[in-house]
């Protein structure tokens, strides 16, 4: 059963699934749709459902009070706590709680948790409502365009567990949200149209009320209420209600402004309206908007330039040619445009997520470089540090965290603006390019510019490339880049069902080495045993190794209850064998006090760098760590000493690590999802490991009971391996101890062969080094003393190859390098002026074969090049080479090629000759 069988399930029985007591109570009457068959209820009689009107609310709102923005927020919460709801603060929009999501795109993702592959529901309390900021990126290009379009907006989202205590279900639901609006907002109860609908989302589904004032959606009520597959269903057990009101278009509806941005970005939109130079009345502003935000739901076209279409139809009703209205409007969509992208990257950046090419950060990227090619287009003097400002100042009312990461928020952005403005010249001359070859760009011409030279359509519009954007441009590179979304886990040994979970005695005691257990499964060279403190490889820790019996165990893995140790052999093991195990006690000594370090250093990363630091990934392994952190840019010598001593400084202060197991509601809440460094947690009891208040983190792995056991953190390198990730390589405990003393051994060798000692060590290195440098002169002095006689024995060693007396001198060196040769070589043919020469050098193993090759005046006049000579020998050594009829150099790395290259090199100058 598909969407459509539901639906028709459904519709056919309206009195089950969508009579409320309040359609009785007022006597709503249900009516059916002559344009779309949708059924809705209203109060007075009309034929055609709300999809089709004219939202004619703007400039003539229908209700008796206006609230902006924050005002209609603090109503609404005054509403809901009134009656008995618990209003909850915002989750972040950088959902770290699912791992198929990076971002927050509806109310109810606060409260999913994916456990098994099914989603499960988590309401901190109930009933609650949360003024949930959401982030979608699937309608950029109608952003600042229709009127109603956002990529973050505000979700009321008024949630409940039926089934629970306090929860309450449809009837009770609708009465609620029908009083929110004729109460609170004072909408006559007339102008209310609730449509029928359906929900389908993974694993369950339901029917919905959708309402409607003056064509405008407010609200969407979902019941859930059914779990299972499409074929086979039932009533769930904790039914949910999830209803879902855009406060964008709440505070709209009572304000009738031309476009819901006018009353939802506080003063930011008079601020950004400074900068339009001939600025339109409201009237006509008001005429055109609702125009398009009327028929904007209708748009049935699916090419690229629907939207221009749309504005051509709108231009020929309102008599104004469409070039004209295209000018006096298109300033207003730039603003509307800057001031939700604007806000987009606050509330992310705030909440920890980089702009980058790579994961979610590629959305936010790709907004601010729209931004600033707007700004750039419009040649607006815009800040956009003063337009975060006035974000902040008008937000903190409703959410005062976003004051706290202010300072960061400015920092990334200018980060970044940097960057965009230093790829401008190399985007200006890729842009020139394309308009030379006057080509014809396609979307997926687009595509391939941004993902390769961050060129984006709108700068291609700024400087006059293409006219229009098209509009499937950001759905096709927002579906591109979802491919590479995270998948689930999903396990892979068979038949291990009806196996009781093991026991993990790591967990009961880490500090147990030894131990006896019983075998209960052999699978192929998997033994399963009843209990075990062998660790299994997971979050980036690797599994311990030991004996099982006498044999080796090579590899530990766990699968859902239950851990596998794979061994060397099954020579000594069977089936209900009870059996002594023992662990590499140095290998678990050294992983663990790995990853302690991490959670150590990825705190310290984060105070050092900025709020945006968060763990990518990690790894813990006997000899060192690995750990991933997202920063903007390669880390300095600086940072890397101010992280390492913060870490150092923790160590030091020997703090207590404490691990306790919370439920994970509750951990969320104490702790906030900064527990989420190493990943979701699947699974609704969470162990938080607790290195005093400077660490805490939900995490499984095996760690110290004090700082101090680590003794020392040493960060051995810092690389940038991608955009936005840093990788941090550490030791700690006995690895940097075996780090220092292998240090110690490099220096104890260096000074020995300085004949110094360690106290000396730079003094006698630096004296090393100018004795060198005094060395390598006397060389050169030399070289030049003594190069008019081996000029000469040059000169006689030759052999003569022509006629015309040209004659040629080559040699092989394995022990001088080049300026011996090109200094020698150019002295030979001054001496020579009938002379070849050519050298082939090579400086032992790895190094490859160089050819020197200098040819006499007089030989020269014969035909001789010495460039030719150089690139034929190179070219027979397997590489390349070239230069003047003088002077020719090259080289090749096919050592085997020399003897044949020296005995036939006669041959080969003859050759170049006749060339
Ligand atoms: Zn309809
Ligand atoms: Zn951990």
């Amino acid at each position: 059963m598909g969407k459509k069988e539901i639906s028709t399930l459904f519709s056919s029985d309206p009195d089950k699934y969508y009579r409320v007591s309040l359609f009785d109570r007022l006597g709503f009457k249900r009516n059916k749709c002559i344009s779309c068959e949708k059924f809705f209820w209203s109060l007075i009689d009309k034929n055609i459902c709300p999809d089709h009107e004219a939202y004619n609310f703007i400039g003539n709102p229908p209700t008796n009070k206006r609230l902006d923005y924050i005002g209609a927020w603090k109503e609404i919460e005054k509403y809901f706590q009134s009656n008995g709801h618990s209003i909850v603060r915002r989750y972040p929009v950088v959902c770290r709680w699912r791992e198929d999501l990076y971002f927050t795109i509806a109310s109810i993702v606060d409260f999913q948790r994916i456990m098994n592959n099914k989603v499960i529901f988590e309401l901190p309390s109930n009933p609650l409502v949360v003024p949930q900021m959401c982030l979608r990126f699937n309608d950029v290009e109608n952003v600042g365009v229709s009127g109603r379009h956002y990529t973050s907006f505000c979700m009321i989202g008024q949630t409940c567990n039926a089934d629970a205590p306090g929860g309450y279900w449809k009837d009770h639901c609708i009465d609620l949200d029908f009083g929110l609006l004729t109460n609170v907002l004072g909408i006559k109860p007339e102008e209310i149209t609730f449509v029928e609908d359906i929900w389908m989302g993974a694993g369950a589904f339901g029917s919905s009320l959708e309402y409607f004032v003056r064509g405008l959606e407010l609200g969407n009520a979902v019941f859930t209420e059914f779990e299972g597959d499409e074929n086979n269903y039932r009533i769930m057990k904790n039914k949910i209600i999830d209803m879902g009101a855009g406060l964008e278009r709440l505070s709209w509806i009572t304000m009738g402004t031309p476009t819901s941005y006018d009353c939802s970005f506080g003063s930011v939109i008079k601020y950004l309206e400074n900068f339009i130079e001939v600025q339109k009345d409201k009237n006509f502003l008001s005429t055109y908007f609702k125009l398009v935000s009327s028929k904007f739901n209708n748009i049935e076209d699916d090419s690229s330039d629907k939207i221009k279409k749309l504005k051509k139809t709108i231009s020929q009703e309102m008599r104004i040619p469409f070039e004209h209205l295209e000018k006096i409007v298109s300033p207003y969509e730039a603003i509307y445009t800057i001031a939700d992208h604007t806000r987009t990257l606050l509330f992310a950046i705030s909440d920890g997520s980089l702009p980058s090419n790579v994961g979610g950060g590629y959305n936010l990227r790709i907004l601010l470089r729209r931004v600033l090619s707007i700004i750039e287009r419009f040649k607006w003097n815009i800040k956009i540090e003063d337009l975060i400002d006035t974000h902040v100042e008008y937000l903190k009312n409703m959410y005062p965290e976003l004051e706290e990461n202010k300072q960061e928020v400015y920092t990334i952005l200018k980060i970044e603006s940097d960057r965009y403005a230093s790829t401008r010249q190399r985007m200006n001359d890729i842009a020139s390019t394309i308009r030379k070859n006057n080509k014809q760009l396609t979307v997926d011409d687009l595509i391939r510019l941004y993902e390769s030279d961050g060129i984006t359509p709108d700068f291609l519009k700024e400087i006059n490339v293409i006219t229009d954007i098209p509009s499937n441009f950001y759905v096709k590179l927002s579906e591109l880049h979802n491919i590479n979304q995270k998948s689930l886990y999903s396990p892979s040994i068979e038949g291990l069902d009806g196996l009781p979970p093991t026991k993990l005695l790591y967990y009961e005691d880490s500090s147990i080495r030894e131990f006896y257990a019983q075998i209960i499964k052999i699978k192929e060279n998997y033994v399963i045993l009843d209990q075990t403190s062998f660790y299994p490889r997971g979050g980036g820790q690797e599994p311990d190794k030991g004996n099982i019996g006498d044999v080796k165990v090579l590899e530990v893995i766990k699968q859902g209850d239950i851990v596998l140790h794979r061994v060397e052999n099954l020579s000594s093991l069977s089936e209900g064998l009870r059996i002594k195990c023992r662990l590499d006690e140095g290998r678990r000594d050294s992983i663990t006090k790995h990853h302690t370090a991490t959670h150590i250093l990825n705190s310290s990363s984060r105070n050092a760098l900025g709020s945006w630091v968060w763990q990518n990934s990690a790894f813990k392994d006997v000899n060192y760590g690995r750990l991933d952190i997202t920063h903007h840019s390669a880390l300095n010598k600086e940072e890397v000493e101010r992280i390492e001593k913060t870490a150092n400084e923790i160590v030091m202060k020997n703090l207590d690590v404490n691990i306790k197991e919370y439920e994970r509601g509750e951990s969320e809440q104490k702790f906030s999802f900064r527990i989420y460094q190493g990943g979701v947690v699947p699974s609704n009891k969470v162990r938080i490991v607790k290195i005093s208040e400077f660490d805490i983190e939900a995490c499984g792995g095996t760690h110290v009971n004090r700082t101090g056991e680590l003794g020392l953190i040493k960060i051995l390198k810092s690389e940038r391996i991608q955009d936005g990730v840093v990788r941090l390589e550490f030791v700690a405990g006995q690895a940097a101890i075996n780090y220092i003393k292998n240090q110690d051994k490099n220096i104890s060798f260096i000074t020995q062969s300085l004949g110094s000692s360690k106290e000396k060590l730079t003094d006698s290195f630096k004296k090393y080094l100018d004795e060198s440098e005094k060395l390598k002169t006397k060389i050169k002095i030399l070289l030049r003393k003594t190069s008019p006689i081996l000029a000469e024995s040059v000169s006689t060693n030759s052999k003569q190859i022509s006629s015309n007396g040209v004659k040629l001198f080559t040699t092989y060196d394995g022990e001088l390098d080049e300026e011996f040769h090109i200094t020698i070589g150019e002295k030979s043919i001054s001496l020579d002026p009938f002379l070849i020469y050519i050298s082939l050098i090579s400086k032992g193993e790895g190094e490859g074969i160089r050819v020197i090759v200098f040819v006499g005046e007089t030989a020269r006049k014969y035909g001789f090049n010495a460039g030719k000579i150089a690139k034929v020998f190179s070219i027979s050594l397997g590489g390349s080479g070239g230069g003047d009829s003088k002077f020719g150099q090259g080289g090749g790395r096919f050592k085997n090629g020399i003897e044949e290259v020296l005995n036939s090199s006669e041959r080969y100058v003859s050759e170049t000759l006749k060339r």
